[in-house]
């Protein structure tokens, strides 16, 4: 199996760009805290990129470990300001790496699921908000 396999091409312009094997990269340095990360180079479009990019851990400051114990009483439905107390990281961290992730969670979507149902609790919003004008009208 290719050890890029994964990866792809984040270069929006390139040939190759979300192509994920299709062998255009390879590894041009390391760089970070013990050089544990990868810079790729596309050999297609010849730029470079760091092996995160298009992910929730692309310039974090915190430690991967970290990052995944933020987020998991996320997934399971744990507040904001909880979760920063249990994890002992600032409930803005918090919700910027929840944000991180559920963009990227949207955009994994996109790509894997042909067609999404309608959401209805968007129905159910309008519906509030229009109950919320007939109130300020009365
Ligand atoms: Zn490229």
């Amino acid at each position: 199996m290719d050890a890029f396999a994964r990866f792809c091409c984040q270069h929006e312009t390139c040939a190759d760009y979300g192509k994920r094997g299709a062998r255009n990269l390879t590894v041009c340095m390391r760089y970070g805290k013990d050089k544990r990360l990868r810079l790729l180079y596309c050999r297609t479009c010849h730029a470079r990129f760091s092996e995160r990019k298009g992910t929730p851990l692309f310039q974090a400051r915190l430690p991967e470990a970290k990052v995944e114990a933020v987020l998991a009483p996320v997934a399971e439905g744990c507040g904001v300001r909880k979760t920063g107390r249990v994890v002992g990281v600032n409930r803005e961290t918090v919700a910027r790496y929840s944000g991180l992730a559920g963009e990227h969670a949207r955009a994994l979507h996109e790509e894997l699921v042909a067609f999404s149902p309608a959401d209805a609790r968007g129905a159910v919003r309008r519906k509030m908000g229009l109950r919320g004008q007939e109130r300020k009208a009365l």
